[in-house]
C-alpha cells in the first residue's frame, strides 16, 4: 500500500495500490483510487484501511438528540471564530469533492477544544438528489449536503503533523438543506464551472470570508470522531450544528456538475453513518 503525503480532502492521499501476491509469477499490481463506488466505495475502505473496521470513533454518526448529554461548559466557553478574508482563494475539484484551501490563518478557539485550532480548508458532501447527501444524520434524518471547514490545533505546526493527532483536528459539520439562496455560497457556486474537471483548480476574483456561509454557532453537538474519508484517522473533534444552512436548487445542482477521475457526476459522495458505541455526545444546549 502506498500512501502519498497528506495532501487532499481531509487530508490525505487518494490512492491504495493492491497487489495480489503470490509465490513466484510476477505480481501483477492493481491500483485502485478509493471512492464511492461499487467497488471503492465506503464498504471496501477496510479492506486497506483496517481502522473503518476496527476503529472505536470513526465517523460519521447518527445523533440521537434525546441520547445527548447538555454539558453547561459548552455555553460557558461559546465557540469563537475569528476568520480572515481570503483573497484569491484556491478551489479545487479533487475528484471527491469541491475543496477550498485557506492561505490565511484563520482561528477557532472555545467550545469543547482546547487551545487554538487554524482552519485548513472546507468542502462538502452531497446527494444525486435532495433527500440524501449528509454525512452525519440527526435522529435518522439525511440532510440534503454537509459542508465541512477542517481546522487543525495550531500546537502541531502544519495539518499534516496534526491529521492523525487525537487533538488533532477540528471539524464544523453544517447540514445543508435546499431552500432560499446563500449569498455566501453563491461566490462558490459561480466559479464552480471552473473546475469541472479533477485536477482543476480556480483562484476565486473576490474577496472570501468563509464565516460568510453559517451564521449561528450556539447551538451543536460535538463528539470525538474521525474523518470521514481515508485514511480515517480518528482525529476529529467533531461539531456539528444543529441549525442547517440553506442553499439554493440551482447552488445544490451546480455541486452535481462537478465530475470524478472517471468523468462521471460527483454525487452521493458521503460515507453512511458508523456506530457510536460507547461514545457520549454532547450538545451545548439544553
Ligand atoms: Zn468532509
Amino acid at each position: 500500500m502506498a500512501i502519498e503525503k497528506p495532501s487532499c480532502e481531509h487530508g490525505v492521499d487518494e490512492r491504495w495500490i493492491l497487489s495480489a501476491s503470490s509465490d513466484h509469477k510476477p505480481v501483477p499490481t492493481m491500483s485502485l483510487a478509493w471512492g464511492y463506488g461499487n467497488n471503492n466505495g465506503p464498504l471496501h475502505w477496510h479492506e486497506k484501511f483496517t481502522i473503518a473496521k476496527d476503529g472505536k470513533r470513526q465517523s460519521p454518526i447518527d445523533i440521537q438528540t434525546k441520547e445527548a448529554q447538555y454539558d453547561p461548559n459548552l455555553q460557558r466557553r461559546p465557540i469563537m471564530v475569528n476568520y480572515k478574508s481570503e483573497m484569491g482563494m484556491e478551489l479545487e475539484n479533487n475528484g471527491h469533492s469541491v475543496k477550498a484551501q485557506m492561505k490565511e490563518k484563520s482561528e477557532l478557539r472555545g467550545g469543547p477544544l482546547e487551545g487554538t485550532y487554524l482552519l485548513e480548508q472546507f468542502h462538502l458532501h452531497w446527494g444525486a438528489e435532495n433527500g440524501e447527501g449528509s454525512e452525519h444524520t440527526i435522529d435518522g434524518n439525511k440532510y440534503d449536503a454537509e459542508l465541512h471547514l477542517v481546522h487543525y490545533n495550531s500546537k502541531y505546526e502544519t495539518f499534516a503533523k496534526a491529521a492523525d493527532k487525537p487533538d488533532g483536528l477540528a471539524v464544523f459539520g453544517f447540514m445543508v438543506k435546499v431552500g432560499k439562496s446563500n449569498d455566501g455560497f453563491e461566490k462558490i457556486s459561480k466559479d464552480l464551472g471552473n473546475v469541472l474537471v479533477k485536477g482543476k483548480k480556480c483562484n476565486m476574483a473576490d474577496k472570501f470570508d468563509p464565516s460568510c456561509l453559517f451564521s449561528d454557532l450556539t447551538a451543536y453537538w460535538t463528539y470525538a470522531g474521525s474523518l470521514t474519508t481515508p485514511p480515517l484517522y480518528e482525529s476529529v473533534t467533531w461539531i456539528v450544528f444543529k441549525k442547517a444552512v440553506e442553499i439554493s436548487q440551482e447552488q445544490m445542482d451546480s455541486l452535481r456538475l462537478l465530475q470524478d477521475s472517471e468523468g462521471k457526476s460527483i454525487v452521493n459522495n458521503y460515507r453512511p453513518p458508523l456506530s457510536v458505541g460507547d461514545r457520549v455526545v454532547n450538545s451545548s444546549f439544553s
